[in-house]
């Protein structure tokens, strides 16, 4: 007969159950008897292991060749895994005369797994399988397991567990009790995403494949739900299943894993995946942490530097008037105490006014509109007047474009540019060149002048409020290239500078196309 795909998936999912169900049981049983067991019974449970992972191997080339009819599968499969099949029967015949009756539930449960895999092939259930069943009929499945978990297996955590396999769910509740873990099983997504609605969970161990929603589906849903976001989903694959499980990491899983798995690698993939949700849930609060303290710090900031300006004004008016009270003759030394006072007033006044206007672009939301760069370089250049004048720069603008953008923060980026461009000319007198460039998606504006220059190593590091590099004897509060930086970035920009020590420096930025 002539199998469909569907019907080779059916039998590669029951095949791989079985499989699952019978490496399952005999580690868990070589892990958990190991004290009271004779040696020869841990003997044949590590033959049996062995055994049926050498049947998955090969398995596994089987469903990959190009077997499409039942007859042909069925033929190749006993041709290649005969001689497996009988090694795996001989271990659970002799471990079922051999092993302490407490531990004959799980042989049990691997022998009917390896009835099923027998029948998978179609072959006559051995005679001496269905006699050592009388031995079987007589043990509860369903009797309590109290397992003594060893503390450094221990996993703390909440789990839930999607996957429509009894026998599925039956094995791997046995092996996550012994990791300590605090499990909910459902057989649905449906039910898993009602489950998470109800309560929260530190992990979620999907099964590819549901009926209903499949894995990838549930996945989606709950990477669509924002309270979700920080719960590790782990990816129940089988082989064939992987390239599917590995698009499941590209739509948020945490991880697979691939079934039949052995206890030690399950243990530490939900381990190091509870552990991400932990550091995740670390991150929140301390994000939340630091946004609290940051708006605490800009308050402060625009709270102290605004109520600074009114008694620093009153102390300049003060000054002035102390100076000119004193007699010409009598009060040289106190009238140039008086204006260094005053010089140093203006300097305090003119960071504080930097300070508040940093806080500001930080705080205030910036107002939005088209403007003329032409005119806000007039702006700035007005306000620049006395510098410009008093060190006879010169400055060369070519056209500049309209942005949409905030007119006053353009205003502080193109002051701070040009002033610095004129602060920090050196020597020579300034001869600044402002030009624009059209690119596909943005402008792209520098402001070149033949100053000082600054070093490569600094390039980055002028752009940190109050970091200066020249000292006392050239006036500044260390802001203004962190305020044009801000403005730029709040214009949805960037900002660099290029520049080469004592040949000048080019300061860049962009700005969005109208
Ligand atoms: P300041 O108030 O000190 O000018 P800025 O934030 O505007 O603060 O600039 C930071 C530092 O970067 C300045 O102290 C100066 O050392 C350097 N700098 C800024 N612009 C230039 C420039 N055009 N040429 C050389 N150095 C500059």
């Amino acid at each position: 007969m002539h199998l469909t795909l569907f019907q080779l998936a059916e039998f590669r999912h029951r095949v791989r159950s079985d499989l699952n169900q019978i490496l399952g049981y005999a580690e868990l049983l070589s892990i958990d008897g190991q004290a009271e067991m004779p040696p020869s019974c841990i003997a044949f449970l590590n033959d049996l292991q062995n055994a049926t992972r050498r049947i998955l191997h090969t398995s596994q080339w089987l469903f990959n060749g190009d077997v499409s009819d039942e007859a042909t599968l069925r033929a190749s499969a006993l041709e290649s895994m005969g001689g497996i099949l009988r090694d795996m029967e001989h271990c659970i015949g002799a471990l079922l005369n051999e092993l302490p009756p407490a531990h004959l539930s799980d042989l049990q449960r691997i022998q009917s797994a390896f009835i099923g895999l027998r029948s998978s092939f179609d072959q006559p259930v051995i005679e001496s399988l269905h006699v050592s069943r009388g031995i079987a009929r007589t043990i509860d499945v369903d009797e309590p397991y109290s397992a003594t978990v060893p503390t450094d297996l221990r996993i703390q955590g909440r789990l839930l567990v999607v996957d429509d396999s009894e026998a599925n769910r039956q094995l791997l509740d046995r092996q996550l009790m012994e990791f300590g873990l605090d499990v909910e099983m459902v057989e649905t997504g449906e039910a898993a995403l009602e489950a998470m609605e109800r309560q929260q969970f530190d992990c979620v161990l999907l099964d590819m494949m549901l009926p209903g929603m499949d894995g990838p589906t549930v996945l989606k849903a709950i990477r669509g739900q924002p309270d979700w976001i920080g719960v590790p989903v782990v990816m129940l694959s089988a082989l064939d299943e992987l390239s599917e499980a590995a698009r499941c990491i590209d739509f948020g899983a945490t991880d697979y894993i691939i079934r039949p798995t052995e206890r030690s690698f399950l243990r530490a993939k939900l381990h190091s995946a509870i552990r991400q949700k932990y550091l995740y849930e670390d991150c929140q609060k301390l994000g939340r942490v630091l946004e609290v303290k940051n708006e605490e710090l800009k308050r402060f900031v625009m709270v102290a530097s605004h109520d600074l300006q009114a008694p620093l004004r009153t102390i300049e008016t003060n000054l002035r008037a102390i100076q000119n009270s004193f007699p010409e003759s009598e009060g040289e030394t106190s009238s140039v105490l008086a204006a260094d006072c005053l010089s140093r007033c203006h300097r305090m006044s003119s960071i504080v006014q930097d300070l508040l206007v940093y806080a500001r672009l930080g705080q205030v939301e910036p107002f939005i509109e088209v403007i003329e760069l032409d005119w806000v370089l007039s702006e700035a250049m007005a306000n620049l007047q006395e510098a410009i004048e008093s060190t006879n720069a010169q400055i060369v603008a070519g056209s500049l474009p309209c942005v949409e953008a905030d007119f006053k923060q353009m205003l502080y980026l193109f002051q701070n540019l040009i002033g610095n461009a004129i602060k920090y000319a050196g020597m020579a007198s300034p001869q600044i060149l402002i030009e624009s460039e059209e690119r596909a998606d943005s402008w792209l504006l520098a402001i070149r002048d033949n100053g000082i220059g600054i070093e490569e190593d600094q390039w980055q590091r002028i752009f940190e409020p109050f970091h200066r590099l020249h000292g006392d004897s050239i006036p500044g509060s260390g802001l203004g290239l962190a305020i044009a930086q801000r403005a730029v970035e709040q214009a949805g920009g960037k900002i660099w500078v290029n520049s080469v020590r004592g040949a000048g420096s080019t300061f860049l930025f962009t700005l969005p196309k109208l």
